[in-house]
């Protein structure tokens, strides 16, 4: 690899990736960037005025969050999930969510339903601002914030990487489309508070059910201006 050794200093690259990936992921989240869409390592590179190496770093980045596909020989594009893959991946969130939503009621503080509650007001806040991105990231964080309250690392790391899929999935879908109902994440705050297992976990399981029944299947066309997508003016 000749020209990596050219490549910029490590750190500096790093910062350049990281600012490949968020391009990318606000690009999503606003529907300047669509499902299938080729991320074309030279033109981006050209674009960020980047290495080569720095543009793969983030191709791999994004690969890992289940946004991109790495294609050998045939480059990297956006991922493009099938009506099979959101089924199974809101269906793998709702059994896990279900049964952990049923335990945490079991052993959930008063300061931990204070925070709960905290959080859902500022998802209400982002909703009603407009903050689109910022929104999004608050309702995949509720979720992240449970398992943590929930208390097996290995629990929340699985969850972690399924809330992101899922975010991703969502923001292929028009920024107008409302994934989780507030009002539910409140009516599971409340089940939670009232020590109510059972109902914390129909009302968990439902809740990912739902949002999966919103989602339809998207009618990609490729984004043609790359540059215009993620180096909006
Ligand atoms: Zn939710």
């Amino acid at each position: 690899m000749p020209a990596d050794t050219l490549a910029p200093r490590p750190l500096q690259a790093a910062l350049v990736s990281a600012k490949i990936v968020d391009a990318v992921l606000e690009a999503l989240a606003h529907g300047r960037l669509t499902a299938g869409t080729r991320l074309r390592e030279e033109e981006i590179a050209g674009i960020f005025g980047a290495s080569r190496a720095a543009v793969r770093d983030a191709l791999k980045a994004l690969a890992e969050r289940g946004v991109a596909v790495l294609q050998p020989n045939r480059g990297a594009r956006v991922a493009s999930p099938t009506e099979d893959e959101v089924t199974q991946t809101y269906a793998a969130r709702a059994l896990i969510e279900g049964a952990m939503a049923a335990d945490l009621a079991q052993h959930i503080t008063a300061a931990d339903i204070r925070k709960l509650r905290e959080h859902v007001g500022a998802q209400r806040r982002t909703n009603d601002s407009g903050e689109r991105r910022e929104h999004l990231r608050l309702m995949g964080d509720f979720h992240t914030l449970l398992a943590m309250l929930h208390g097996n690392p290995v629990v929340t790391e699985t969850l972690e990487r399924l809330v992101a899929r899922t975010s991703f999935m969502t923001a292929l879908f028009p920024p107008q489309t409302q994934i989780c109902a507030i009002d539910d994440h409140v009516a599971l705050v409340d089940a939670l508070a009232k020590g109510d297992g059972a109902l914390a976990q129909r009302l968990a399981s439902k809740h990912m059910m739902d949002n999966r029944a919103r989602l339809r299947a998207a009618v990609s066309v490729p984004t043609a201006d790359l540059r215009a997508a993620l180096l909006p003016s």
